[in-house]
């Protein structure tokens, strides 16, 4: 039996004893994967099961090898309890987070931990049968090169730009016509459970469990990356709109742009706040010469074009520094918009951004000096995210345990 079976398992498919003993160590397992490592007396008490059944428990979880005994831990007034954890790689999500530009793949274990290297695929993302054939030969690739057996891969969560409707299983903006739907294709293809939401809202999602949003009631998390997305957590909760597109900070108007957008509009901040748009700028202002630098670093660390003009930028090169501080300004004004709206706690700054500090913070709050913002955002803190890319895998992955364990949540 793998650890997916009794997660999985329903009345219909199994004995109402097993159920009832499966549905029990869900709830433990579920509790380790949200609070970390357990004593018995302490999921006794917050799960009222009685010690003895505990403990029983514990030991066919054990036995079965999903827990693992860390050991005596803390004190709690008496002897010494043992500690129980998730054992290490016993159950994997895998997540993908497709770009426009590129594809990064992880497996994320039931302790939450990324085990093999992030894969990433530099490819345009391509609205068509031919790219979901694709990204199916590379998880399949992925997984065999992982060495982790098919079995313990739990489902699949991807993290996809554009408009989406998860419940519903509806792409507005990306595989529209692919038969029935990107859900079903993957599922067929694979045979796993397939989750897809909105890339930003599963950064968003990273950032509130894993990232500087934890414990936050109100924060914003703006995704820049081959796009421009946005994730808001209101009152402590994701925040999707009537119909999951809520927002689209990328396709609200941008200052002084006329630039057409794959929308349908034109002046979308996206078309001036974005990887392409800083790789528009650079073609105009840099030299040859330092364009085709930025290339061949770019192709040997299988990187975007952008991300070379952010690490030049980072290392004082004035002209990539100078295309960093102008999309910084318009980021700014957008940025302004949103704490009159929402009065947010926090805005994280995440995608290509993140770790990037005051390169990016700066003009940014130089912007909002330039408009009447400031008595509206006291006390909203503005950071670049520390997860990195990681997030959206986080948040996917996040997605795929909620699925799981929501009959114990
Ligand atoms: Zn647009």
């Amino acid at each position: 039996m793998t650890m997916f079976d009794f997660i999985s398992d329903t009345p219909s498919n199994s004995t109402a004893v097993r159920h009832k003993r499966n549905h029990l160590k869900k709830k433990i397992v579920h509790r380790m994967n949200s609070s970390g490592p357990q004593t018995i007396p302490l999921l006794s008490r917050e799960l009222k099961i009685s010690m003895p059944s505990v403990d029983r428990l514990i030991k066919e979880l054990i036995a079965d090898a999903f827990v693992e005994d860390m050991g005596e831990g803390p004190s709690e007034g008496g002897r010494k309890p043992h500690q129980y954890k998730i054992k290490s790689r016993a159950c994997y999500s895998l997540c993908l987070d497709i770009s426009i530009s590129d594809v990064r793949m992880a497996l994320i274990d039931f302790n939450n931990e990324i085990h093999h290297p992030i894969k990433t695929h530099i490819k345009k993302l391509e609205d068509n049968q031919a790219y979901a054939e694709w990204l199916v030969s590379i998880i399949e690739l992925f997984i065999l090169e992982s060495a982790v057996p098919f079995s313990k891969i739990s489902g699949i969560s991807v993290a996809l730009p554009g408009l989406i409707d998860p419940d519903k299983k509806i792409s507005r903006s990306y595989f529209t016509e692919l038969e029935p739907n990107l859900w079903d294709f993957l599922h067929n293809k694979l045979n796993k459970d397939v989750l897809i939401d909105n890339d930003a809202r599963l950064m968003t999602r990273g950032e509130h469990v894993f990232g500087l949003a934890a414990g936050k009631n109100d924060v914003l998390c703006i995704n820049v990356g081959a796009g421009l997305g946005m994730g808001m957590i209101l009152n402590g909760q994701l925040y999707r709109g009537n119909t999951g597109s809520a927002a689209e900070f990328g396709h609200t108007k941008g200052t002084n742009s006329l630039i057409p957008c794959y929308c349908g509009q034109e002046g979308c901040l996206e078309t001036i706040v974005s990887g392409p748009a800083m790789e528009k700028s650079a073609m105009e202002i840099l030299s040859t010469e330092d364009v085709s630098v930025i290339q061949k670093t770019t192709a040997a660390g299988n990187k975007n074009f952008y991300e070379g003009i952010l690490e030049f930028a980072q290392q004082g090169h004035a002209s990539c520094k100078k295309i960093i501080q102008d999309t910084g300004h318009e980021l700014g004004l957008g940025i302004s918009t949103l704490i009159i709206l929402l009065n947010p706690e926090m805005i994280i700054i995440g995608g290509c951004f993140a770790g990037t500090g005051d390169l990016i913070i700066n003009p940014i709050k130089q912007a909002m000096h330039s408009i009447p913002v400031q008595k509206f955002a006291e006390g909203t803190e503005i950071v670049t995210s520390q997860l990195g890319h990681q997030a959206v895998l986080l948040g996917a992955h996040v997605s795929l345990i909620q699925h799981l364990f929501k009959d114990v949540m």
